[in-house]
């Protein structure tokens, strides 16, 4: 008899954007006319910059010949663009990371759930709340939690992520061995400083725990005071891993490339407290798993790096930013709390009330989609998520229509 990983059993169905789609598609029945405006969904709407475009039509170009044709890759990736990522995006900013502590891979996604497997099943895990569901359903599913109950899993130690410590998690009371943080975060938008990551570190230092830090959204950092990579935090190599995509900071969604650093510094412990490098587990494992991102992408990831690459996904992030700070400022006026926008394309709305709630009256009254804050967490309650990607003047329409349905 197959038996399956019942693990897989306490996994909590999750209806949340099929029910915003259930929900979108009634009221379009109903109101046949009425154009809906979409600010829900975690994903890009502007195409890919003229850089990477380029790239790609000559990688592509490049494969159609015996001569420059190209089989298997490095799993880890081309050196050229390990090499690319390394001097931007680290040791530019004094941080200091080698081309051979990155994988190339297909998604944060991927990485932030995979991760996991290299630990133990009986680690302490915390993950902050509300949170980005990939972490806490994989390590559901590796065994690492009870059941479901009143909004969580047991075994889990749930992050508050709350107005009273400015959606920064504190420090848990018990310790804890694997830490996963993002910043700026989805959903809340909210931006860690260097101090404040600092303390993060040190923690991990003492508890010989580990930080996941989860960096998709960096490139919408404005302010040069707040860390871009946890490695500008001292001591941070030992301890933390990052994860970092071109999905949203280069319109990459769709054509998917990501990478994980994993300094080779950074430890973990065997079964006699032998320290163990996880570079080398990672290493293993991906290589095991994982045949590599394909030429012509790669090159298209490459190309974001070059002069005009940098200038393209710049104007690209500004665009998102300056719609985010239109919501942020749209909704402050109205006299609702609201905390992201200023670095991140995501802004979180306290609306006090059920966030079901609010998201079907924003839907029945303005025709504008939100994703409602209980589906990242118990701290989600009251909140709405609205995100800055879409167009600008889909933007000020929305906020239009919602000051008239909340007058
Ligand atoms: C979008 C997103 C990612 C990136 O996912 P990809 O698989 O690289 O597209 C990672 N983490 C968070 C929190 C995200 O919102």
């Amino acid at each position: 008899m197959i038996r399956i990983n019942d693990h897989f059993l306490k996994l909590q169905a999750s209806y949340l954007f099929a029910d915003i789609a259930k929900r979108v598609e009634h009221f379009q029945a109903s109101h046949p006319d009425k154009a809906i405006i979409r600010l829900g969904i975690g994903d890009v709407t502007h195409a890919l910059p003229d850089a990477c475009i380029r790239a790609l039509h000559q990688a592509v170009d490049e494969m159609a010949r015996d001569q420059s044709f190209r089989g298997y890759g490095p799993e880890q990736g081309y050196a050229f663009l390990r090499e690319a990522i390394a001097r931007h995006d680290f040791q530019s900013r004094g941080a200091e990371i080698e081309a051979d502590e990155i994988f190339v891979s297909d998604g944060a996604k991927c990485d932030t759930g995979n991760i996991q497997e290299l630990f133990a099943t009986d680690i302490r895990v915390a993950v902050p709340d509300p949170v980005y569901p990939v972490y806490v359903d994989t390590n559901v599913m590796a065994g690492r939690t009870g059941i479901y109950r009143n909004g969580g899993y047991e075994g889990l130690v749930y992050l508050a992520c709350t107005k009273d410590n400015g959606y920064v998690p504190r420090l848990p009371d018990a310790p804890v061995d694997l830490i996963y943080l993002c910043f700026p975060n989805n959903p809340t938008g909210a931006v860690i400083t260097r101090e404040q990551l600092q303390t993060w570190v040190d923690y991990a230092r003492e508890n010989k725990a580990l930080i996941l830090y989860d960096a998709a959204y960096e490139a919408f950092i404005r302010d040069d005071r707040l860390p871009r990579s946890i490695y500008e935090v001292p001591g941070a190599r030992e301890v933390a891993v990052e994860f970092r995509s071109f999905s949203k900071t280069a319109g990459f969604t769709g054509t998917r490339c990501a990478y994980t650093v994993v300094p080779k510094a950074c430890q973990a412990y065997g079964p006699d407290g032998r320290p163990v490098a996880v570079r080398d587990l990672w290493n293993r494992r991906h290589a095991t798993k994982f045949n590599g991102v394909s030429y012509p992408v790669q090159r298209a990831a490459e190309a974001v790096y070059s002069p005009e690459g940098q200038r393209q996904v710049r104007e690209l992030a500004d665009g998102y930013l300056k719609n985010a700070a239109y919501v942020r400022q749209a909704f402050s006026d109205m006299g609702f709390d609201c905390v992201g926008g200023d670095h991140s394309p995501y802004v979180w709305i306290d609306g006090q009330r059920d966030s079901w709630a609010f998201f079907d009256l924003l839907l029945d009254k303005a025709g504008v989609v939100c994703t409602p804050g209980a589906g990242f967490g118990r701290c989600g309650q009251t909140h709405i998520r609205i995100s800055g990607f879409n167009s600008f003047a889909n933007v000020q329409t929305a906020m239009t229509r919602i000051q008239a349905a909340l007058q």
